[in-house]
């Protein structure tokens, strides 16, 4: 009872801002640096991003993580947030931020995949590893100790910022009924879903997603993923395409990424350090749960107001697709040491998770 009092009092202590000290054996030894001499330093940095501006769930992330931040350190840490194209091309935002045009990015690794194979397992792994296992890898798995090696050398530090769940397999104008569908089919998936598509006989582009309404719309693209209902909805990818299938083979639980300039993040006193670690781990969350709170509503629109007829892939192109991923990402582990070390953890980490999920989370869905 009087720990339990003791720690009533140090929380009401810490959340009125009067401090740590005096509040236990635990907290004897906090000391925060620069508390001196940094206190009052206001650090103004711009954060761009992969998406178009306030995107909902994925656009709106970063604006969350911003406005929080602000509030969170009293306006030391003031961030500005820019859309895609604002700044910076979508596509130019790691390059950016590794160059120090920018402080903070926001996207997903697998748009780096052409640069650096292996950072698309820090995304997302066709067949691979959903949400709440990805999550576990990187913060309980070692998973972000490697992200972290992998950027190191592009002067990045990388953070786990978001999740949207098992995204959908897409829109097509034509039905998907056999593999023999999928040849020559001019299709928006980026990463290693794409490079799957392509064994499979399709033609992946890589497009941002302000892009993807117009080339759908265009014919430069036959068909497109984006992300799911909540997402394309606000895209109107229903008004340019008819059929919309699952499930999202290729991204089954796809990480976004925070990525802060290494002299940036070193250059904060080291509670700024924890407020970012802190707020992206919010948003990671925060994320998830807005998806699925507002897919299944979002879905019922397209169809019952726009008339989407939802598909299916069938069981053979599935098996097509699974056997072309595991050749795709065994491939992207042959790039060197490190990426052979990120696959070893990924698939290690896999292979015993899966098979706890099976007789817990797989075998109470299939129960319920
Ligand atoms: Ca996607």
């Amino acid at each position: 009872m009087k720990i339990v009092k003791i720690m009533f009092v140090c929380a009401i202590m810490f959340f009125g801002s009067v401090g740590l000290v005096g509040c236990g054996a635990q907290s004897d030894n906090v000391q925060v640096s620069g508390a001196q001499g940094e206190s009052n330093k206001i650090y103004r940095w711009k954060l761009i991003t992969t998406w178009p501006k306030n995107l909902p769930g994925l656009g709106t992330a970063p604006e969350k993580l911003a406005r929080k931040l602000r509030i969170m350190s009293k306006g030391r840490l003031d961030i500005k947030v820019y859309g895609a194209g604002e700044l910076v091309g979508a596509f130019e935002v790691f390059d950016a931020v590794s160059q120090g045009t920018a402080e903070m990015g926001h996207g997903a690794a697998y748009y780096w995949r052409g640069k650096i194979p292996i950072a698309a397992m820090f995304a997302t792994v066709p067949f691979g590893m959903n949400a709440q296992e990805m999550n576990g890898w990187l913060h309980y798995g070692g998973g972000l100790e490697l992200w972290r090696e992998l950027y190191e050398p592009f002067n990045l530090v990388p953070f786990a910022a978001g999740n949207s769940g098992v995204q959908m397999a897409g829109w097509f104008n034509q039905e998907i009924n056999s593999v023999e569908d999928l040849r020559g089919l001019k299709m928006r998936i980026p990463g290693l879903g794409g490079e799957v598509l392509k064994r499979a006989g399709g033609v992946p582009v890589a497009l941002p997603g302000g892009e993807v309404f117009t080339a759908l719309q265009t014919g430069v693209i036959d068909a497109t993923e984006w992300v799911g209902p909540y997402n394309d909805l606000s895209l109107s990818l229903h008004s340019v395409a008819k059929y919309y299938y699952y499930p999202g083979w290729h991204e089954p639980g796809p990480t976004l990424e925070a990525i802060v300039n290494k002299e940036a993040w070193n250059s904060l006193p080291e509670d700024l350090q924890v407020m970012i670690e802190m707020s992206v781990r919010a948003i990671n969350d925060d994320m998830l749960s807005e998806f699925t709170a507002r897919n299944n509503a979002a879905l019922r629109v397209l169809i019952d107001e726009h008339g989407v007829e939802l598909r299916a892939l069938p069981d053979d192109v599935i098996a097509v697709l699974r056997d072309a991923a595991s050749d795709v990402v065994a491939e992207a582990a042959q790039d060197n040491e490190l990426s052979q070390r990120i696959y070893d953890s990924y698939m290690g980490f896999f292979s015993e998770v899966r098979a706890y999920h099976a007789i817990s989370e797989q075998a109470y869905l299939n129960a319920r």
